[in-house]
């Protein structure tokens, strides 16, 4: 099972389960578009949507509450 992070890895934005723009691994749509050009930080490999988890799946397997965060900054706007 894809661990469900809860947040935006560049930003912190939260990104509960049922977030809609949420990509993996794991960003939100405006920091895939605006800072991470499409290319993941982590593995170098493109994005694709974060599936919904179903409520239902949710109870079996819950959404991880683990925050993770790029210490260092995930792209250029935020260096300047
Ligand atoms: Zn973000
Ligand atoms: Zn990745």
């Amino acid at each position: 099972m894809l661990e469900l992070r809860p947040n935006c890895e560049c930003c912190d934005k939260n990104l509960p389960p049922a977030a809609t723009d949420a990509l993996i691994c794991t960003f939100c749509a405006d920091c895939v578009e605006h800072v991470l050009k499409g290319v993941c930080p982590n593995c170098g490999g493109n994005f694709s949507a974060r599936p919904i988890r179903p409520a239902a799946k949710l109870e079996k397997y819950p959404a991880s509450t683990r925050r993770v965060l790029k210490a260092e900054g995930c792209g250029p706007r935020k260096a300047a």
